[in-house]
């Protein structure tokens, strides 16, 4: 072969290999870009994601499907089997548990203890009767109310790292945790999957994953509206209020954070508690905690959990945590801040 044409051949061969070798750069830029949106059911409320990286598609579908399979294993009081189907159909029995729930139900009695019972997920009898949000609620008699009282109390439920004992008598309800360990278990499943950034919500619990978001604090008289912003930075944020389910009877409105000490929903000047920290589980059960206490005694709950909150109340001001005073932002004329 002559000299010249095997020059050629070898120009060609590098150029070759150097499309090649971008084309796979920029294939693998553009799937690393890749933003995948999308709404479902589960968990009887609303999830919606927003995934940004190369396998986000496959992180979408593998969260939804964790998700739905974490309420039929593990959390849903109905679901037959379920870890906490088993634990209130074994009451007074050790009842083996995955280690996942022997670990959130450990983690909710601590937030338990440290709310003085605000926070008691033995509220499951109760709940059951109650059973707002059913569109079938009847308001219960004080008898009953009274007797099944007697039942609830997070101190006399015991665990070890793979199982769960309650009382003979009580029921537990993870209603107030499940939505944020969704979050949480979300949260593992973007590390497996080295998504770039994500943002999650199951109703009211949103994971805001290696990224900055405006997150919106829905308006308690308009829920459909946000009252105000908070800037969150890779945490997540969890929101109780008074507007969320309810029901009203003799001229009255009962909503669904019930008082344990009294077996009634909780009488309380606020509207809403919205919550940010670092773990799903702890902003979900503290924004029902601190929901309970009222604003003076959950800051002290707060503080010992590295959270800040925004607390919307029923006269329309608003108090923000000082952690989070420059990121908090009004949207509506109805509302001021304290
Ligand atoms: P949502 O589930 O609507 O986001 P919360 O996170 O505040 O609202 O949880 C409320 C649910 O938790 C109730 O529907 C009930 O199942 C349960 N619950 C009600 N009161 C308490 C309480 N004081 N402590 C623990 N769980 C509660
Ligand atoms: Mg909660």
């Amino acid at each position: 072969m002559k000299k010249s044409n095997k020059k050629v051949i070898s120009i060609v061969a590098v150029i070759l290999c150097a499309a090649i070798v971008i084309g796979l750069v920029s294939y693998d830029f553009v799937k690393s870009s890749l933003s995948v949106e999308s709404t479902d059911i589960a968990m009887g409320t609303v999830i919606s994601f927003s995934i940004k990286g190369k396998d986000a598609q496959a992180a979408t579908d593998e969260i939804k499907e964790f998700i739905i399979g974490l309420e039929n294993s593990c959390l849903s009081w109905r679901v037959e089997e379920s870890d906490v189907w088993r634990i209130n159909y074994g009451a007074g029995t050790d009842v083996s548990v995955s280690t996942e729930t022997a670990s959130w139900i450990g983690r909710a009695l601590d937030i338990s203890a440290d709310s003085e019972g605000a926070f008691d997920i033995t509220v499951g009898k109760l709940t059951r009767l109650w059973n707002i949000g059913s569109g079938e609620e009847v308001l219960p008699d004080k008898e009953t109310i009274s007797t099944l009282l007697d039942d609830v109390g997070y101190k006399k439920v015991f665990i070890s790292d793979t199982s769960v004992k309650i009382e003979n008598c009580q029921a537990i309800d993870l209603g107030a945790i499940g939505k944020g360990v969704a979050c949480d278990v979300a949260k593992d499943l973007l590390d497996d999957y080295s998504i770039k950034e994500a943002i999650i919500s199951v109703g009211g619990s949103i994971l805001v994953y290696n990224q900055k978001a405006s997150v919106g604090i829905a308006d308690p008289s308009n829920s459909q509206k946000h009252m105000a912003t908070i800037e969150v930075d890779n945490q997540c944020v969890s929101t109780s209020g008074d507007y969320e389910r309810f029901f009203e009877a003799d001229g009255k409105k009962y909503h669904h954070i019930l008082d344990p000490e009294t077996g009634y929903p909780a009488i309380t000047d606020l509207r809403s508690v919205t919550v940010i920290c670092d773990s799903g589980l702890d902003a979900d059960a503290l924004s029902t905690a601190c929901f309970v206490m009222g604003y003076r005694k959950s800051l002290e709950l707060l503080n010992k959990y590295d959270a800040e909150a925004v607390f919307v109340f029923d006269n329309n001001t608003v108090s923000v945590t000082d952690g989070i005073k420059d990121s908090f932002k009004l949207t509506s004329d109805n509302y001021t801040v304290e």
